[in-house]
């Protein structure tokens, strides 16, 4: 996991540009805790880490780090400062959209394994009001565990297999950015009849 180098939470990876010839690669990322967008830049593994902050709600390259420019030609330049923009955009945008275009969705609502398309269950945890959902393959009796954080968007928690009728066990564990962990009660949670 990339870790945000002001806060330490998780950062999202929006791009990644490889074996330009003429350009060092580059890898773009997201603090959705900080709102600062990163540019790293590797250079015989060297890596330059810059900052976008926001500047009157728009997301500006600090003074001290306007020096990167240099690094690339203008038009490049400019084609992947304004990509950065676009895809920390739509980040934000769907972050919190549960579903196929969703960010946080993932492989959107097919069976990763089979392709066949999948059951969604929702619910609320009812003591800490969490949204979370499943991704279910009635064909693998197993699915994916999504839960949705105001700033993280929706995220996958865990693999769950249902183990034997009316009995579901995680199975798999994923960090997450929000720091939500999967809980049993989860699980109990959901109405996964017809599962
Ligand atoms: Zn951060
Ligand atoms: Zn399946």
């Amino acid at each position: 996991m990339n870790k945000c180098p002001i806060d330490e939470r998780k950062l999202i990876q929006l791009g990644l540009y490889k074996n330009c010839k003429d350009y060092p690669d580059m890898e773009i990322y997201y603090c959705p805790c900080c709102d600062i967008a990163f540019m790293n830049v590797i250079e015989q593994s060297q890596n330059t880490m810059v900052q976008w902050r926001r500047v009157d709600g728009e997301l500006k390259l600090r003074e001290q780090d306007q020096h990167i420019k240099s690094k690339y030609g203008k038009k490049v330049w400019e084609v992947r400062e304004s990509n950065l923009y676009r895809w920390v955009n739509e980040y934000i945008q769907t972050r919190a959209i549960a579903g196929e275009y969703g960010y946080g969705s993932g492989t959107g609502s097919y069976c990763p394994n089979d392709g066949s398309k999948a059951k969604i269950f929702e619910a609320t945890v009812i003591d800490s009001g969490v949204k979370i959902r499943i991704i279910w393959c009635i064909w693998c009796k197993e699915g994916n565990l999504y839960c949705l954080d105001k700033l993280y968007g929706w995220e996958k928690v865990a693999k769950v297999r249902k183990i034997q009728e009316e009995r579901y066990e995680a199975v798999e564990l994923y960090e997450t950015g929000s720091r939500m962990q999967y809980s049993e009660s989860w699980i109990k949670t959901i109405n996964l009849s017809g599962s």
